[in-house]
């Protein structure tokens, strides 16, 4: 988020085939635990930022989109997968891990509760580790180059001397 009172955010897809710019004021913060959000990410939860009172921009490539129910639409990157959007007539919510900067946008109420997987609010107790942590078991880690895009927009991607 910038200082100034248009905020401006970016984000997009892992492999960077598709970018968002948002400008103004985000809506409602969440993660919505229904069925749909669980399969629509591949996840235990799908956290969504509104961006209905802001102006969003698809700033590079387009999201493909899959109906799932006669009131809305998932939006996604047709190259790498990243779910990016959930679509309804009259609002999209982005997700917020795919913004550039998702520390920043912190969810503020859960939906859909009915359908919270038993072991959600046990992760947060899970013993944890580092990724390098387990360097002697994944020794690529130690080789490891990422393709995945920057987490700021970028003039020319990917690079040309990649891949
Ligand atoms: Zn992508
Ligand atoms: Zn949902």
């Amino acid at each position: 988020m910038s200082l100034d009172n248009r905020p401006k955010y970016s984000g997009g897809c892992q492999c960077g085939a598709v970018r968002f710019r948002v400008e103004g004021a985000l809506g409602d913060a969440s993660v919505c635990h229904c069925r749909m959000c669980q399969k629509a990410s591949g996840n235990f939860y799908l956290p969504l930022v509104s961006v209905r009172g802001a102006k969003l921009e698809w700033s590079r490539g387009t999201r493909k989109r899959f109906q799932s129910s006669n009131h809305a639409w998932r939006g996604f990157c047709g190259d790498c997968g990243t779910p990016l959007t959930y679509e309804a007539p009259d609002a999209i919510a982005l997700t917020i891990a795919s913004f550039d900067k998702p520390e920043e946008i912190a969810p503020t109420i859960q939906w859909g509760t009915e359908a919270k997987l038993p072991y959600v609010d046990g992760v947060p107790s899970l013993p944890g580790e580092e990724t390098m942590a387990d360097i002697t078991d994944a020794p690529f880690l130690a080789t490891l180059e990422t393709y995945q895009h920057p987490d700021h927009d970028t003039d020319q991607w990917p690079p040309e001397d990649i891949r």
